[in-house]
């Protein structure tokens, strides 16, 4: 199933653009002639946005200039309306490459939220399969994917309990986002083929040794965690140094393979990144 062609060329009427301010404000707006979008700084119509290329400068009412570019995935994934907190860009990319994600890979996730690990599997081609236990929060997750990839992608979200069970025996991949992913163990044991990879995302450490034990006493083997740091520089004239602020925490990713036996002789072996 192939996720819409990217938008190319002009600006279009219906698509979601990101007004950049100067002072690097940004707000995705829907295009529709004939309405307005409104800032401290001013006006605009979206009829003057409308056919332009990405990249272009807008004049508001109030004569401020505004950016209208096509938003990234990671622009979207921080602009678009969330209801549960979501995976950072850095993180959906590390969690892409490590967990190996194809086009046409069968995934199983839970919980989805908002949505924004979802978009990255689909983006990256996968089909996916969705646990969430709030509903609200599962038709918010299908409205922000629609929003960013369109109709036709691969994805269905069940408002269910991951902790009760997996329908499914041959999902390649299983990505969980939620507070006890040691409950999902025993169901992603019978749910993931052979070799299939487990990746947990945890925003604390004593969740990651109860998820780790667990992992250890289960058919998984080639275990690891990590975190990703990235920090941004400053760099204007001579002055060139770190940003002065960073995200210093967002949470820690933990990994696994399953296995199909021998796992004793293994069991010493974890997955570490490659350096
Ligand atoms: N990864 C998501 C954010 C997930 S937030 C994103 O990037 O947007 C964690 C979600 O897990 C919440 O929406 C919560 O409702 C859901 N959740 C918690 N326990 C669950 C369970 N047992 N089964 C399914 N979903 C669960």
């Amino acid at each position: 199933m192939a996720v819409r062609d990217p938008l190319r060329g002009t600006l279009k009427e219906g698509e979601e653009v990101l007004l950049v301010d100067r002072k690097g404000r940004k707000f995705l707006v829907q295009l529709r002639a004939g309405e307005r979008f409104h800032s401290h700084d001013g006006i605009i119509d979206h009829s003057a946005v409308i056919g332009h290329l990405p990249g272009s400068v807008v004049t508001t009412t109030k004569d401020s200039l505004m950016l209208a570019m096509r938003p990234t995935l990671a622009d979207r994934i921080l602009e678009m309306p969330r209801g549960a907190q979501v995976i950072y860009p850095k993180d959906l990319g590390s969690i892409l490459m490590y967990g190996d994600v194809w086009p046409g890979m069968s995934v199983f996730e839970a919980g989805v939220g908002s949505g924004a690990l979802s978009m990255a599997l689909l983006r990256a081609g996968a089909s996916v399969t969705g646990y969430e236990l709030r509903p609200d929060f599962a038709a918010r997750a299908r409205k922000n994917v629609a929003a960013a990839l369109g109709r036709d992608v691969d994805f269905s979200v069940e408002e269910r309990d991951a902790y009760e069970g997996i329908d499914g025996t041959r999902f390649e991949r299983i990505m969980l986002d939620l507070p006890e992913p040691w409950r999902v163990i025993a169901h992603a044991e019978m749910a993931l083929v052979s070799g299939g990879i487990f990746m947990a995302y945890l925003p604390s450490m004593d969740q990651v040794a109860k998820l780790r034990e667990a992992l250890s006493r289960s058919r998984f083997g080639l275990a690891g965690t990590y975190e990703v740091m990235q920090r941004g520089w400053y760099i204007e004239d001579r002055a060139v140094r770190p940003d002065h602020r960073m995200v210093a925490h967002t949470g820690f990713l933990t990994t696994a393979r399953l296995l199909a036996g021998h796992l004793r002789s293994f069991r010493s072996l974890t997955f570490s990144p490659p350096r």
